[in-house]
């Protein structure tokens, strides 16, 4: 029997129902046929610009052309060998490549796996193997995935509940969210928040016992908390003091979305172990730890590894990711872009009452939605019907932080002014709309 695609949304939103577990969510109910740079389009023809990029996956675009030739030379070349039973170029030679363009001047080895949450659970691994050591801080607002380590390591209860119990010796600290200060009103405000990690070992565990610091440069589904360069470098000297080692969390930040390749670069922060996810093979399923050479041999032969990962696929769509994004004016265009965003987002908090606060690193911009701008009271429903009348009207947005009422921008960087305008009108309509409402 061959493979209907001639089926309406409608039809398929209802066979979705009979046969898609409800846990697997959906933040619309698009039903998407095609995508091309920053536009989606759905089965029954309506056209929508793309401001989540498949969740921070198409930084190049959807179906960059270059990345398609590259896929679809290698499909017809071999779809599969499975790297321990007989190894390929393309894996090695992207370790090499990312080994040269990661943050950090030293010598560096890193292993490939699907998914982010994948590289979150191998990192853990290879950091307890290098220590000895088993504790994992991480932080409050952390995305890092669905696994059960990813899970145990996320601070948002909504994906949790219900599936403990979780892994133990992770321990949480608060992060440098600006808006809601973990740390009152102190004008050494990053420093102070650098400082929590001090407490952690005077309160809940001896540092001597702690084997990594996890972090997002800049928190993805927390709400885009971007503290400034100092937190990340106290943070840094800080895990140092112990013999700490620190994984940057750049699975949503990587590839451009910051206008770097990568968010520490900002922060001239050298991880000892950087992941890597989402956007590093434009949608194929591919992620990767690269880190300290000596940090990396760490596990045994045979304790790092999987069916899949590093499928030769998406190692040769990541290599032309990387040539893409390499070449001249990429990465201008997505700092340019960024500004673009971070300037019409302050507008909105000039216009509108109920956007609290614009902020971010480069591309990856959001507003946090407050129902009074003196308490900051956390206005999620506010946050829903923005959402769905830019759906309605053919914007494509999601939503982040643990209180839902944040509304991030992940578009394709290659996005054009006329699209970026466009989608700039069905926001500031929908924001009105509900101002008004
Ligand atoms: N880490 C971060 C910072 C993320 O944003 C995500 C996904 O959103 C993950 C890890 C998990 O990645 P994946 O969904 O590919 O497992």
């Amino acid at each position: 029997m061959s493979h209907d695609s001639k089926k309406t949304a409608a039809e398929l939103l209802e066979l979705r129902e009979q046969f898609v577990a409800r846990g697997v969510f959906q933040v619309t109910p698009t039903v998407a046929a095609s995508a091309e740079g920053a536009a989606l389009t759905d089965v029954d023809g309506k056209s929508y610009i793309d401001f989540a990029g498949g969740l921070g996956v198409a930084n190049a675009g959807h179906c960059p052309p270059a990345v398609v030739k590259a896929i679809q030379e290698q499909a017809a070349t071999m779809l599969h060998s499975c790297f321990h039973v007989a190894m390929y170029e393309g894996y090695i030679e992207l370790i090499k490549r990312l080994a040269e363009i990661t943050p950090g001047d030293f010598p560096k080895k890193g292993m490939l796996a699907n998914s982010g949450a994948e590289a979150v659970d191998n990192a853990i691994k290879i950091a307890r193997a290098y220590t000895g050591r088993q504790a994992i801080i991480c932080f409050e607002g952390a995305f890092h995935g669905r696994t059960m380590m990813g899970l145990s390591l996320t601070s948002k209860v909504t994906y949790k509940a219900g599936f403990g119990p979780f892994c133990g010796e992770v321990y949480r600290m608060p992060y440098a969210y600006d808006y809601r200060s973990p740390v009152g009103t102190s004008h050494n405000f990053e420093s102070a928040c650098a400082g929590l990690l001090e407490e952690m070992f005077r309160s809940h565990v001896a540092p001597g016992e702690v084997a990594a610091v996890i972090i997002e440069p800049v928190l993805g589904e927390g709400g885009f908390v971007a503290p400034g360069s100092k937190y990340f470098q106290e943070i840094k000297a800080h895990c140092q003091r112990h013999d700490i080692l620190l994984i940057a969390d750049e699975v949503q930040t990587g590839f451009g979305r910051t206008g770097r390749m990568f968010a520490m670069e900002h922060h001239e922060v050298e991880p000892d172990m950087i992941l890597l996810g989402k956007s590093l093979a434009a949608g194929l399923p591919l992620s990767a730890v690269i880190g300290r050479s000596e940090i990396m041999d760490a596990p045994h032969v045979g304790g790092l590894g999987g069916t899949f990962g590093g499928n030769p696929v998406a190692c040769q769509a990541a290599l032309a990711i990387i040539e893409l994004m390499e070449a001249p004016g990429f990465m201008e265009r997505a700092a340019a872009l960024g500004e673009n965003l971070k300037a019409r987002f302050l507008q909105f908090q000039e216009q509108f009452e109920m956007v609290g606060a614009v902020r971010g690193l480069g591309a990856m911009m959001a507003m946090e939605l407050v129902s009074d701008r003196a308490e900051k009271t956390p206005a999620p429903a506010w946050a829903d019907a923005v959402v769905q009348k830019c759906h309605a009207n053919g914007l494509l947005l999601i939503k982040a932080g643990n209180y839902g009422n944040v509304i991030r921008a992940l578009p394709p960087l290659v996005i054009t002014d006329e699209e970026l305008e466009k989608a700039f009108q069905i926001l500031e309509n929908a924001f009105a709309e509900v101002s008004a409402s």
